[in-house]
């Protein structure tokens, strides 16, 4: 969000708007905390002061946005159910504020695990010196969240991150490069693996959150996913697995033996993921873990 000139309005009138706020979120089953969430990244509110509210009694507070510009966003969030991550233009995500637009997929937490199954995956390895420090590839990266996830684990590896969106390439670069991981962090315009013809075989791992959402099921979807998230991040053809089955198709060429195949699916599709990769014949070890609700959520296995 673009800083503007800050406003000088009274922090009575701001505690009133966000006692509003608060209620007209619980009222729109919208979790009230992003009332405080918009406060301080859009208006600037210190959040010490939030908690404590203090701000109530301060003669003035300097705010970023005018109460009135404020409202109308807020009201975006509660009636058009823009999702607030792309009203702020940011979301948390492991230790990284990851800059977002309605051009990538907002990383969710449970895609937070990916990263730490990748680190797990390595350790157990016998091979584990050799592969954090080689290739990793993020496929479909999106915001960049995987990569920087693993440029921030695996700090001796160069990861290679692809999208076949443009605009989500740029984010993705701005987010590597806001953590100074512009280096370590290639970017690729194009369809999975395709890029990367020219590393074939040489991968120590790949990880992926690819779309896997049966296209039907996609219209069913919360309004602030469906009306607001790229579809293209989501729809996974017509049974959800048209990527993941891509993926399993033709990551054994790209890995090296011993590299790590790691995806993020849907509940439900553990079983028949668990089975084409095992189907496949290029995979070993093949694992599935749950997410912290408990869902199965996560397929990794190693190239045989
Ligand atoms: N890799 C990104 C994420 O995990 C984007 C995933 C996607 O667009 N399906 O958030």
């Amino acid at each position: 969000m673009a800083e503007k000139q800050p406003k000088d309005t009274s922090g009575l009138q701001v505690w009133q708007w966000r006692t509003k706020a608060i209620q007209s979120a619980i009222a729109a089953d919208v979790p009230p905390a992003e009332v405080d969430w918009l406060l301080q990244e859009v208006a600037g509110l210190d959040s010490l002061a939030l908690r404590l509210e203090l701000f109530k009694d301060w003669p003035q507070i300097k705010l970023r946005l005018p109460l009135e510009e404020l409202e109308v966003l807020w009201q975006k969030r509660l009636h058009e159910r823009l999702p607030v991550q792309y009203i702020t233009g940011v979301t948390p995500w492991r230790q990284f504020k990851v800059v977002v637009s309605p051009a990538v997929l907002i990383p969710r937490p449970e895609t937070e695990c990916l990263i730490d199954l990748a680190v797990a995956t390595v350790c157990k390895s016998q091979e584990n010196l050799c592969l954090e420090q080689g290739h990793w590839a993020d496929l479909g990266t999106g915001s960049g969240a995987i990569a920087l996830g693993l440029a921030d684990v695996f700090r001796k590896a160069t990861i290679h991150a692809v999208d076949c969106s443009g605009e989500a390439l740029l984010l993705a670069q701005q987010n590597a490069q806001n953590y100074g991981f512009g280096d370590r962090i290639h970017f690729y315009h194009g369809y999975w693996w395709e890029p990367l013809e020219s590393l074939k075989g040489q991968f120590s791992g790949m990880v992926s959150n690819p779309p896997y959402i049966p296209t039907t099921l996609v219209s069913e979807l919360q309004p602030e996913v469906m009306n607001h998230e790229p579809k293209l991040a989501l729809d996974g053809g017509i049974d959800g697995l048209a990527c993941i089955r891509h993926l399993i198709e033709t990551s054994y060429t790209y890995l090296h033996p011993g590299g790590v195949w790691l995806v993020e699916m849907m509940a439900g599709q553990a079983d028949v993921v668990r089975e084409m990769v095992q189907n496949q014949g290029s995979y070993g070890d093949i694992e599935i873990h749950t997410d912290l609700a408990g869902i199965e959520r996560f397929a990794v296995a190693k190239k045989l």
